[in-house]
């Protein structure tokens, strides 16, 4: 089968049944642009062409097995089911401003067992291809086409470290910026990484109109390597060098993302040793306020006036400081939810509550 998103493979095809290109194209912008299901698209193709496309044409690797609507924001998650069985799940996030943006999944489970995120509990059952990460867009703007509504914007924060799927990242990144297809702006792609040096500069490099966000969460080593444990594996000092360099290349710093835990990284330890791994750099910090997980929570959040204090003591370092609310928090598909818990699922065993981390530097 060839995918509806395999441009190369689609032309091929087209020739194979010598099909005129310009109702190939009409085809293209039914499904791709004018969010036309499958079966209307191919209405686009003369008779003896679509029958080979029916045949041939791998339309959607997933099944859509359930859909949850948040009662409190603008939040629907999507749980797929892949042809070998994973349940990965992406969220539609309907913004006030009347913009729509979608996360995506980048793996069905994830390897990196973040301490703070449901997702980590899971542990990897196997990289998504760009057929796969394509498809929950094509899905979801399917479901949005009765609200007059389109996919704007992508985030790659969804199931899985976007980088440790590399290969198949940027597969799809083309893909979703080729004129025949999606045609997405990088300016309105998002990925977001737990910091993987070397694969951010590549990323910077390749795309250079890409927009990059780190998941700092400490610039204390210790208690970064506890959050993220593959931070063990890239400390600090290649993550600034990255960020530097992702800065020449694309002329802006990526987003620094800071997920606030009550007296683990909120205190004026961490503000400095913040203020110390940024010095220099004209950074954004994206605050997180911590949405708990399935079972009983690891974590506690920062209070608000905690919260507050922490933002003005980076501010007056210089930095400019936003705080980020996730939508979707009463159907568990925030910020660090995502686990594919469903009714008759049983959820991901609870994290043990880790021992408190010293707040000396
Ligand atoms: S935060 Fe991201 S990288 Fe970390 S475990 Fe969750 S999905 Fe994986």
């Amino acid at each position: 089968m060839i995918s509806v998103h395999d441009h190369a493979g689609l032309n091929a095809l087209a020739r194979r049944c010598r099909v005129d290109p310009f109702l190939v194209r009409r085809f293209r912008t039914a499904f791709h642009k004018k969010q036309a299901s499958a079966a209307d698209a191919l209405k686009e193709l003369p008779a003896a062409a679509l029958a080979l496309f029916s045949r041939e044409v791998d339309f959607h690797p997933l099944t859509l097995a359930t859909r949850q609507d948040s009662q409190t924001d603008g939040a629907t998650k999507l749980l797929f089911r892949t042809r070998s069985g994973e349940l990965i799940e992406s969220v539609i996030l309907r913004i006030a401003s009347g913009r729509t943006s979608l996360c995506v999944s980048t793996q069905a489970g994830c390897a990196a067992a973040c301490a703070f995120c449901a997702t980590g509990t899971l542990g990897l059952s196997r990289n998504l291809g760009a057929a796969e990460i394509l498809d929950q867009v094509t899905q979801a703007n399917l479901l949005l086409q009765p609200e007059g509504r389109q996919v704007r914007n992508l985030v790659f924060m969804g199931m899985g470290e976007p980088f440790h799927n590399e290969a198949e990242l940027f597969r799809t990144l083309d893909l979703l910026a080729a004129p025949e297809g999606l045609h997405i702006d990088p300016r309105r792609m998002l990925v977001s990484t737990v910091g993987i040096p070397d694969a951010m500069v590549r990323a910077a490099k390749r795309f250079p109109r890409l927009r990059l966000a780190l998941s700092l969460h400490s610039a204390r080593p210790d208690v970064r390597e506890r959050l993220i444990p593959v931070a063990r594996r890239h400390p600090l000092g290649a993550l600034r060098e990255a960020l530097l360099q992702v800065a020449a290349l694309q002329g802006e710093l990526p987003m620094i993302e800071y997920l606030l835990l009550r007296e683990v990284n909120d205190t004026d330890a961490d503000v400095l040793a913040v203020g110390e791994f940024l010095r220099g750099m004209k950074a954004h910090l994206n605050l997180i306020p911590y949405n708990a997980i399935h079972g009983p929570a690891p974590f506690d959040a920062t209070p608000p006036t905690r919260r507050a204090e922490f933002a003005a003591a980076l501010r007056e370092r210089g930095f400019t400081v936003t705080t980020r609310y996730s939508l979707g928090a009463d159907i568990a598909a925030a910020c660090g939810q995502l686990a594919r818990v469903t009714a008759g699922q049983t959820p991901a065993p609870p994290q043990p509550r880790p021992a408190p981390i010293s707040a000396a530097a």
